[in-house]
């Protein structure tokens, strides 16, 4: 992470985004703000920021708007900030492509620790340097995944989960390795969701924990990507550490 980001806030409560736009400036950030959503998508589009706090309830241009109209044509990082933990509304705004969120009322410590994550995750150990692993091809910059040519159609999560994977490959990864460094949650008690979106990444790459091809689970210890060798025919007994490739879908 850049020690000094670039941050737009994009809030509407005078109060709230005057003590954000000051504390985050004491902190070295360059900081610019916008007090409702049609001028926020505007900066967020012409200025470039590194990344974006954005309160979902605004005046003119409600927050999921603005993250889906940003998400068409910008992969900039965003931090939802909202009022209420459990509010579904936070739900539909990680779906629609926000990156973490906070609630009111936060530390400065936890923003800045949760916006140097989203700018690691997003921009990378690995920066923008598009990888091949036998014949899968990743490309951070565009988000694009290819197998043997061919396009895969990857939700978010499922591309993040690959990337990391991919940056990693050949090494054996544990579930909460992967939870900490792909959902952001480093205290482990998702490992369900991990198995869940690996059981459709299995599917789309056109493989199965029985028969893998390039992800494989090590029992009790985690997930190793790697190319498939062709030495190494039928089933594997490395498999069947994760869900059903039948798991029913909990997506809406
Ligand atoms: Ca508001």
């Amino acid at each position: 992470m850049p020690t000094v980001a670039h941050v737009l806030v994009i809030e509407d409560d005078p109060a709230i985004r005057s003590a954000l736009v000051r504390s985050l400036t004491d902190r070295g950030h360059a900081v610019s703000s916008a007090r409702a959503g049609l001028d926020g998508l505007q900066q967020a589009l012409d200025d470039s920021p590194d990344v974006v706090l954005l309160d979902l309830g605004l005046p003119d241009l409600d927050g999921h708007s603005l993250l889906s109209m940003l998400r068409a044509v910008r992969q900039t990082p965003v931090i939802v900030v909202t009022a209420r933990d459990d509010d579904p509304s936070v739900v539909k705004a990680l779906d629609a492509g926000a990156d973490d969120y906070v609630v009111k009322p936060f530390g400065m410590d936890q923003l800045e620790a949760r916006m140097r994550a989203v700018l690691r995750r997003t921009s990378g150990d690995g920066g923008s340097q598009a990888l091949e692993i036998g014949e899968l091809a990743i490309d951070p910059a565009s988000r694009e995944a290819t197998l043997r040519g061919e396009a895969l159609d990857l939700s978010r999560r499922e591309f993040d989960l690959l990337l990391y994977l991919a940056r990693h490959a050949g090494e054996v990864v544990s579930k909460r390795e992967v939870l900490a460094d792909v959902w952001n949650q480093p205290y482990g008690g998702g490992e369900r969701t991990v198995d869940v979106h690996l059981s459709w990444l299995r599917r789309k790459l056109g493989e199965s924990a029985a028969h893998p091809g390039y992800l494989h689970s090590i029992r009790g210890v985690g997930i190793r990507l790697a190319a498939p060798s062709e030495d190494l025919e039928g089933p594997a007994d490395d498999s069947a550490d994760d869900a059903p490739d039948g798991a029913p879908d909990p997506r809406p």
